[in-house]
């Protein structure tokens, strides 16, 4: 996946706080890419990354222990592909916190659909 990849939105907290993608990657981590006013570089038309574990900010990754900032178009592309290639977000034997069932490959759970 590269930056040309991502589908930017308006920002959920509203138009005013710029543009926003998400994308979630099959290892269970994903990415939520923001420019605007408010965020790292914004002003300067650079991207704001934060790494994603399901639908959580997720800070213990080896990639970055913070949201990266000030970001160009090709570290963008760097950091999806260095999120995409993580170990899977999944523990062996880690079950669902709603039902218990067993969690495979992602966080969705196969039985009840929770995201864990
Ligand atoms: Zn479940």
């Amino acid at each position: 996946m590269t930056f040309e990849d991502l589908k930017f939105r308006a920002h959920p907290s509203g138009p005013m706080f710029g543009e926003r993608a998400r994308v979630n990657f099959p290892n269970g981590y994903g990415a939520s890419v923001i420019r605007g006013p408010y965020s790292y570089g914004g002003s300067e038309g650079k991207y704001e990354l934060a790494v994603m574990k399901g639908d959580k900010l997720c800070y213990d990754t080896p990639i970055t222990s913070d949201v990266c900032g000030y970001l160009n178009i090709s570290e963008v592309t760097e950091l999806l592909q260095k999120i995409e290639a993580l170990p899977p977000a999944v523990k062996s034997g880690q079950r669902c916190d709603y039902c218990g069932a067993k969690l495979t490959a992602d966080l969705n759970c196969p039985n009840c659909g929770a995201l864990n």
